[in-house]
């Protein structure tokens, strides 16, 4: 039986940690330290250059969280977590947004969309082969979901997979698939019957990226990198025990998975302490914190993003660990808006230092958020297609023409 640490002394071992791993962005009150640790600001989109040494970087980080039992938190101990509280895991988060970390953008897929999903549906003999691995980045998982012809209306898709001995034959086009590049796993949905209504022939699948007939295109983006890629699938076989959920259930499957998305969205990659700090120290640092304009402008985003992390732990905590409601399509609207906030707030400061690099530490970094977001307004669910969720499926309003 797990003895449950107090919350100071786990609070202490995390600290004891973080300290031994990485370098402190911040001093003891969390407040930013100018020039200090990696100037990266970007919640968005990963780097044009370094990708794979950042990958290997944050694989080195999580095997470490993995010895010291910090990598699972509030996992089942029988899949390799630690089965403490959320709310232990939520304050972890808090206290790695002051540390010079790994950017965890490359495993926020696998770790916080994808194991929920993996818990929820997968088999015993699915659940232990992959949810250890995936929590301590000793695998990435990716989603292939969107295709070029099925996006919003993702159960409009046409990749096929077709009976196969025991297991199937996987055919289509996938698009926008991020890190399929360096991704061991995808999760896939396919149509498994074409004489079904379209969201009830539908199954999903893992398959390996490395298999063959799998074959991966960059497609580069505005902000210099290529994160995401397109995925053609050709003749790729799936055993069938790589199936997740049940034949031409997997619709079930893919809304915990676009649920959960939008959760951890809204939640990880939200403006947390650290990014606010950062944005206060480049308002002092340029000479702006006299303007009592910029000064309510920044108030205001610290009252907004500290009510949206509040109003997004609580959906969280009222789903009880289950898959939450539609609600959560508010976390991820509410977070651009705030990036956008954010962004309006340093261009405003910066001028010109936001397009032309300088060279300085902490200034042309913030154009890469600014590049990202238009990005973040369409994955995982446009603000169309979210706001027509909350109207309908959380305030109850009459239905869009469809
Ligand atoms: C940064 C990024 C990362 C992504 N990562 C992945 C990934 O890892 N895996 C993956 O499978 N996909 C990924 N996607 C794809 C993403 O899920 C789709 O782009 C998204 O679902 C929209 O689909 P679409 O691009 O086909 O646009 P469309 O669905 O064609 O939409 C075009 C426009 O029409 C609007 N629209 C469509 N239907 C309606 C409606 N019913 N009511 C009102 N407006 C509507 C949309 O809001 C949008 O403005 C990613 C996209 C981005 C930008």
């Amino acid at each position: 039986m797990n003895r449950l640490p107090d919350e100071d002394e786990f609070h202490r071992e995390a600290v004891a940690f973080l300290d031994s791993y990485a370098t402190r962005r911040s001093d003891e009150t969390g407040q930013a330290v100018w020039g200090r640790g990696d100037d990266r600001v970007s919640v968005v989109a990963e780097r044009a250059e370094g990708e794979e040494e950042e990958i290997a970087r944050l694989k080195d980080y999580r095997a470490a969280l993995d010895r010291v039992r910090l990598a699972w938190i509030d996992g089942p101990a029988a899949y390799g977590g630690r089965e403490l509280p959320t709310h232990y895991s939520t304050g972890f988060r808090e206290l790695e947004s002051r540390y010079d970390l790994p950017d965890d953008g490359y495993t926020r897929f696998s770790v916080s969309t994808f194991c929920p999903a993996l818990l929820k549906h997968g088999s015993e003999f699915l659940k232990q082969t992959y949810l250890h691995r995936l929590r301590s980045a000793r695998l990435l998982a990716c989603q292939l979901f969107s295709e070029p012809g099925a996006g919003s209306d993702l159960a409009g898709l046409s990749t096929r997979a077709e009976r196969h001995g025991d297991g199937w034959i996987l055919n289509g086009q996938k698009v926008w698939s991020s890190g399929a590049h360096y991704s061991d796993l995808g999760l896939c949905i396919a149509r498994t019957n074409r004489d079904a209504p379209k969201h009830a022939g539908l199954s999903t699948f893992l398959v390996d990226m490395r298999a063959p007939g799998v074959e991966i295109r960059p497609i580069r983006q505005l902000t210099g990198g290529a994160s995401f890629d397109e995925v053609f699938l050709t003749d790729v076989y799936v055993p069938d025990d790589h199936r997740l959920g049940e034949v031409d259930q997997g619709w079930r499957v893919v809304v915990d998975v676009l649920l959960n998305e939008r959760g951890a969205i809204g939640l990880e990659s939200g403006i947390d302490e650290a990014l606010l700090f950062r944005l206060v120290d480049l308002v002092r640092h340029t000479g702006a914190a006299g303007d009592p304009r910029v000064r309510d402008a920044l108030a205001d985003l610290h009252i907004r993003s500290w009510a949206a992390r509040e109003t997004t732990t609580r959906l969280l905590a009222a789903a009880k660990g289950g898959v939450p409601g539609p609600e959560l399509a508010l976390s991820k609207l509410i977070l651009v808006d705030l990036l956008r906030r954010a962004g309006d707030i340093a261009s405003d400061v910066l001028g010109t230092a936001m397009i032309a690099d300088t060279g300085e530490w902490g200034t042309f970094a913030w154009s890469e958020l600014t590049l990202g977001l238009p990005g973040l307004r369409v994955g995982g669910g446009t603000d169309e297609i979210l706001r027509n969720a909350v109207g309908e499926r959380v305030l109850g309003l009459p239905k869009d023409a469809r």
